[in-house]
């Protein structure tokens, strides 16, 4: 099959040149979108500044080039559960919202998500995004092998443990172009998400560390100008039919079960709050179309996923 090349500077490059913010535009002469390894291996061999692309979703240039950028979300990826060694292998552009999705209808959890699900594993793990929870590693901690196409074509295998691994994991997309990547995985969780408003400055700054080792994912949400911190979110991971104990009366927050005026203007978008849910619908803050639904739209990364259907491995 041939590889999809998208024409990146010039006339006409309109959205196709955009990051997800529109925030930033792509300086590279050409893209392309592989649907094999091989392709890539091709693309790379042939080029003589080749850069990987991931789901378009960081704010600057981390991901540009001069040259050629390879976007390998089109490259169809099979899901490899292996459970002896408790991982599975996925496509380097498979979005975490899709492998969250599978994962939980096989009974098996990532341990940490970033905000959104429309990431890439490959970009997410390439630039240490992190998740929440001061107990929790950021995504890249939960790689445990990397497939990569190098700067020669080569397609090279390398695992956790192995002489500069750690590097090449967040890697910035520096060392070549990360085809499959290989993760840990636990048992499924149940999780439950309780919203919190009003947190006084003065409360956050006194008891920040309890705070923030309140819940197995504590994330804090403001505009910075207001008087009190907009919102606290309490990710609480359940043991098999327990409830939820939490309470976040004591730091001088007021539970809630949507978000106020003006605080946060997706809240058709936000995962569930105040009923236990699997972890897959509960980890990440949106599952959805925001608010932003055009940005979301011209996304190609717009799987929610909790509509998203597992492949087949
Ligand atoms: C609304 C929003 C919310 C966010 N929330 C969070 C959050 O909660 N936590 C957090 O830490 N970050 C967050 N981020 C930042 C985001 O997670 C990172 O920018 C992440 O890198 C995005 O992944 P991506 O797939 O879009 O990669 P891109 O932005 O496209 O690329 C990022 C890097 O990964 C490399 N890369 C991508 N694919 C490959 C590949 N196949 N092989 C080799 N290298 C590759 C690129 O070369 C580049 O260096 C957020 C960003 C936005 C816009």
């Amino acid at each position: 099959m041939g590889c999809h090349e998208h024409q990146g500077r010039g006339e006409g490059a309109g959205l196709q040149n955009q990051n997800w913010s529109n925030t930033y535009a792509y300086q590279a002469a050409r893209l392309h979108r592989p649907t094999s390894i091989d392709e890539v291996r091709r693309v790379v061999v042939g080029a003589t500044r080749v850069h990987a692309l991931g789901a378009r979703h960081s704010f600057n240039s981390v991901a540009d080039t001069t040259g050629d950028l390879i976007d390998v979300s089109d490259i169809r990826s099979v899901l490899v559960i292996d459970h002896d060694q408790r991982t599975v292998t996925v496509g380097a552009g498979t979005r975490y919202g899709e492998l969250a999705a599978f994962l939980h209808a096989h009974g098996l959890a990532l341990h940490n998500m970033a905000s959104l699900p429309h990431i890439s594993v490959a970009g997410a793990v390439a630039t240490g995004t992190h998740g929440s929870g001061d107990r929790n590693g950021n995504l890249a901690t939960a790689v445990a092998g990397l497939e990569i196409v190098t700067a020669g074509g080569d397609l090279v295998q390398i695992r956790r443990g192995e002489r500069g691994f750690n590097g090449m994991v967040v890697g910035l997309g520096a060392f070549g172009v990360v085809t499959r990547v290989t993760l840990d995985v636990e048992p499924s969780f149940e999780m439950q998400q309780d919203v919190f408003a009003g947190l006084p400055w003065t409360s956050l700054l006194t008891n920040f560390d309890a705070i923030m080792a309140a819940a197995y994912s504590v994330s804090l949400m403001t505009m910075w100008s207001e008087s009190t911190v907009n919102r606290l979110w309490l990710k609480t991971r359940l043991a098999d039919g327990e409830p939820s104990r939490i309470t976040a009366a004591h730091f001088g927050a007021t539970a809630t079960t949507r978000a106020s005026p003006g605080a946060v203007d997706v809240d058709e978008s936000l995962t569930p709050f105040g009923v236990p849910g699997p972890w897959s619908e509960r980890l990440c803050h949106f599952f959805g179309p925001t608010a932003n639904r055009a940005r979301f739209r011209r996304s190609k990364a717009n799987t929610c996923y909790r509509a998203a259907k597992p492949q087949p491995h």
